[in-house]
């Protein structure tokens, strides 16, 4: 048995049941409604994984904006021969934010496809 989202009212209930307890959506259904459910289920998935996967864009992209000026600066500064320090840089605050925000969804990435195949 697994949970589903009903139809009609967005509640989760069991998939075995043929009407939903709250708000009395029939289950007793034609092929073409079970796939109807499928596709919205898929469709909702689908959408879920493409803001995931904008947010990992982002989150490379804070993380690149971090370490360009970081390399940069310590490539400056190997040329005039100072004694740099990469880590002393602001970038490695961005870089790591950008690390972890990425690390983040990547968790939560994984954490959707199980709960949507699950639910399949
Ligand atoms: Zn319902």
């Amino acid at each position: 048995m697994s949970l589903i989202k009903c139809p009609s009212c967005q509640k989760q209930i069991s998939d075995k049941v043929i009407m939903c307890p709250h708000c009395d959506y029939s289950f007793n259904q034609t092929k073409e409604e079970l796939d109807r459910v499928k596709v919205i289920n898929y469709r909702k998935y689908r959408d879920k994984m493409y803001r995931f996967k904008m947010l990992t864009y982002t989150a490379i992209a804070i993380a690149v904006a971090g370490l360009v000026p970081m390399l940069w600066a310590y490539a400056q500064a190997i040329d005039y021969g100072f004694n740099a320090s990469i880590t002393n840089h602001w970038g490695i605050y961005l870089v790591m934010t950008g690390f972890a925000l990425y690390v983040v969804i990547r968790i939560l990435m994984v954490s959707s496809k199980k709960k949507y195949k699950s639910s399949k």
